[in-house]
């Protein structure tokens, strides 16, 4: 199966995305995990996207398509989370699953109201090891700054900063919604409403996927 899960910043994708891979054995392909761990190794593509990352901005389509690219036929299936967020990155998916002959099974469209997604944003921090999501009001690491679950730095990332945080609804508006309109007229896009726990959430998308 091939899965897109699309939302704003803050929906809860990343946090959906590695419980679904988890149950399903299924790839979770994150490109904003995939950009930190470039970040992080201080490669080119790393010191190229930083600059983007922590003002909000998208970092350029070429890059993000060069970067996926190879990973998203995977026999396993696939999780998308993060991709595609331009038409540019959503026109050359389809490019490449249909030389590939496999179709998008299920685009999920997770929604949260702005007020909550930047209150989310705001306590949210995230291992930069193993990537486990925080929030430092309602599911704080037991040991503070420390990860549960391997050890690792808990830290706040930086385009969680509220600067950083209102120009990526902004972003979000501006570049990703077409991709929704697009994929409503192509695929169809099943709706979420992404409050309440994490579990009741992975519920519905279970449902629905
Ligand atoms: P969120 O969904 O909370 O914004 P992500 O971890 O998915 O966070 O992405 C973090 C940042 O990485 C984005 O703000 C953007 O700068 C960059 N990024 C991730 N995926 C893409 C993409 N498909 N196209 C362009 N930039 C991306
Ligand atoms: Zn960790």
């Amino acid at each position: 199966m091939r899965i897109v899960l699309m939302g704003p910043p803050g929906a809860g994708k990343g946090t959906q995305a590695r419980r679904l891979a988890d149950s399903t054995g299924m790839k979770h392909l994150s490109t904003g995990d995939m950009l930190r761990a470039e970040v992080a190794a201080g490669s080119e593509l790393g010191l190229l996207a930083k600059g983007f990352m922590d003002r909000g901005d998208y970092v350029p389509d070429s890059n993000i398509i060069a970067m996926i690219e190879q990973y998203i036929a995977d026999p396993a299936g696939v999780l998308l989370d993060g991709f595609p967020r331009t038409l540019v990155q959503a026109e050359s998916l389809d490019a490449s699953l249909e030389k590939a002959g496999l179709p998008i099974d299920k685009i999920v469209h997770m929604t949260v109201d702005t007020d909550e997604l930047v209150k989310r944003l705001s306590s949210r921090a995230v291992c930069s090891d193993c990537q486990t999501p925080y929030n430092l009001v309602s599911n704080a690491p037991s040991r503070e700054g420390v990860c549960g679950k391997c050890g690792g730095s808990v830290n706040v990332r930086d385009d969680d900063k509220p600067e950083a945080v209102l120009n990526r609804m902004k972003v979000y508006e501006d570049l990703t919604a077409p991709v929704l309109s697009y994929y409503q007229l192509r695929v169809g896009v099943t709706e979420i409403v992404a409050t309440g726990t994490p579990d009741s959430v992975y519920e519905k998308i279970s449902q629905a996927i």
